[in-house]
């Protein structure tokens, strides 16, 4: 079975997914991990993230490695492990530079596909699961809130791991993520392909007993009530 969760930064979508892959007992795909390690490659390796032909370079020539536990997600590049490194602010600003860039994309949608086939059941997690990497998914969810509620959640886990940051800078560095990325979900939301949850006014338990009653409601939970 394979279940993707789409929708932009803040949202809660990587906690649901985390918490829903582990009641699932399957792996849980983080994408954003592998964009976020790419520009992290970038930025150590002195590259400017809009310079698309010194990234294209990079992106071709670095191993990315992914543990994708049911609770975790670690991620190596050339084997040295970045998991933590990869959650700054300058690397989510860099992110979104090189996140457009088409050789970025197909390498990372490439890797994507491979993974999930080599994992079988799983629960994906990004802004294209279901509209490109995905479409034959089993069940498709698009998470949302409003631009304040979602950068008060991210200021909170960003101080709480000792990041210097104010809420004003979390706010432009979403808004400024928000338009880019909007365009990979759209299309699931215009076609009417996924299941839309606004979580501004839900805990994180809630939101995962919604998709586990979606998921029942579909009869994808038969074999694991
Ligand atoms: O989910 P997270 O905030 O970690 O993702 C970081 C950035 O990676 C996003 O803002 C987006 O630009 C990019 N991304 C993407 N496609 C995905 C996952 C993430 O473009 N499937």
């Amino acid at each position: 079975m394979i279940i993707t969760i789409d929708g932009p930064a803040g949202s809660g979508k990587s906690t649901a997914a985390r918490k829903l892959a582990a009641r699932l007992e399957v792996p849980y795909l983080d994408t954003g991990a592998m964009y976020r390690a790419v520009a992290c490659a970038v930025l150590r390796a002195k590259v400017d993230p809009d310079d698309a032909t010194a990234v294209a370079r990079i992106v071709s020539t670095i191993r990315l490695d992914l543990d994708c536990g049911p609770t975790h997600t670690r991620v190596r590049i050339d084997g040295h492990d970045v998991t933590e490194a990869i959650r700054t602010m300058p690397v989510s600003a860099a992110t979104s530079r090189i996140a457009p860039q088409p050789e970025v994309r197909k390498r990372l949608v490439e890797d994507q596909r491979r993974i999930g086939a080599k994992l079988g059941s799983f629960v994906t997690e990004g802004r294209d699961q279901g509209s490109v990497v995905f479409p034959n998914a089993d069940a498709k969810f698009v998470l949302y809130a409003s631009v304040e509620k979602r950068a008060e959640r991210r200021f909170q886990e960003m101080t709480a791991d000792g990041e210097d940051v104010t809420l004003q800078d979390v706010k432009n560095n979403i808004a400024a993520r928000d338009g880019v990325d909007a365009k990979q979900w759209a299309p699931l939301l215009e076609q009417d392909r996924a299941t839309l949850l606004d979580t501004a006014n839900m805990t994180i338990a809630t939101v995962v007993d919604e998709l586990m009653r979606e998921l029942q409601t579909r009869g994808l939970l038969s074999d694991n009530p």
